[in-house]
């Protein structure tokens, strides 16, 4: 804590800790461009802007939460180091901040993550340890490091920190575009939903805030459905990034998505692939999965009645070049 305001509870995570975030990660993390998308912007008959996260250092906007939540830690916790457990970019972000910062740090994976994310996490310098093939194996392995070595842990998205970190995309849009109506969120454990939600809904309280997912392992969206957090198989997905169950008890943002979720949105496979597709022909943007399902839910008509201005965060490009080229290749121009 630096002592600024008293530390988030619960029903107390406020736009103020947002703004907190802002200052705090200022020194590491930039200010990404918007960017207006003509075509999408005809096809939508809204005004559409990509909001380009994935230019940051480790391409996902993951590093805003992580930086905020390590940036916070005292001298001794930092000490000990830090681990996570991640689906990829969050290891990513965590891994390079804690090097930025000379912070030892160990990220745990599930054998599901792609090359391209562990490869960038070795020349990171971060202690890898690779087990199981599902988030949960890797967050238990996780939470026995915690115990046994004394590591601090810096959850990917139940964490009021990370939630305020990644709030302050929201904090940019608010003053790059304050006519905006809508934003498109890719959700998985909904810790950028959360936070986007609270930095614009109490500025904007009009601003829809929509969820999407893919149509398979969607664990958010079967959440809400089941009334409780649930868990589910992880199957094969070009959005690898929203893999992930909500963990094993969710303290913060099943409640935060239900209470400021207005709609929600699946789209299937070859709606990601035809997204990742066009934002490489019309934008030159290399978009994984992830980042692609705002646009593709666009391109494939799935909008229930598109409120604009609206934005799409483009929220990583960590994606292997074999599922790219199978993407481009599996969508006609
Ligand atoms: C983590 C991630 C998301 C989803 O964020 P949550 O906070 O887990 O909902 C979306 N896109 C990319 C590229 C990600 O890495």
């Amino acid at each position: 804590m630096d002592g600024r305001t008293s530390p988030p509870t619960a029903e107390k995570i406020h736009v103020h800790h947002v703004w907190e975030a802002k200052r705090r990660i200022a020194g590491i993390v930039q200010k990404t461009p918007l960017t207006y998308s003509d075509p999408l912007s005809e096809t939508a008959g809204i005004p559409v802007y990509l909001k380009q996260e994935q230019l940051h250092p480790v391409h996902a906007f993951k590093i805003r939460g992580a930086a905020n939540a390590i940036l916070r830690l005292s001298d001794e916790e930092r000490s000990r180091g830090i681990t996570t457990f991640s689906t990829g970019n969050h290891g990513l972000a965590v891994a390079y901040v804690c090097r930025r910062l000379n912070i030892p740090a160990v990220i745990c994976l599930s054998s599901r993550v792609p090359r391209a994310k562990t490869e960038t996490l070795h020349r990171l310098g971060a202690r890898l340890e690779i087990v199981g093939t599902s988030q949960d194996d890797a967050e238990n392995r996780c939470r026995q490091l915690e115990r046994e070595e004394g590591l601090t842990l810096v959850p990917p998205f139940d964490d009021p920190w990370v939630i305020a970190g990644q709030g302050t995309i929201g904090l940019e849009l608010l003053e790059e575009l304050p006519e905006l109506r809508s934003v498109l969120v890719p959700l998985s454990g909904g810790g950028l939903l959360s936070g986007l939600a609270l930095a614009l809904k109490s500025n904007l309280p009009r601003v829809s805030i929509i969820g999407i997912s893919m149509e398979r392992s969607a664990v958010m969206l079967e959440s809400l459905k089941a009334g409780k957090p649930v868990k589910l198989d992880e199957s094969d997905t070009y959005a690898d990034s929203l893999l992930g169950g909500l963990g094993a008890c969710n303290h913060w943002t099943y409640s935060l998505v239900r209470r400021w979720m207005d709609a929600a949105i699946q789209v299937p496979e070859d709606a990601i692939a035809a997204g990742i597709a066009f934002l490489y022909r019309h934008h030159r943007i290399i978009a994984e999965g992830a980042a692609a399902v705002g646009v593709g839910a666009v391109l494939t008509g799935r909008l229930p009645e598109p409120k604009g201005p609206v934005v799409i965060p483009v929220t990583g490009s960590n994606i292997n070049p074999d599922r790219f080229t199978q993407a481009i290749l599996s969508s006609p121009e």
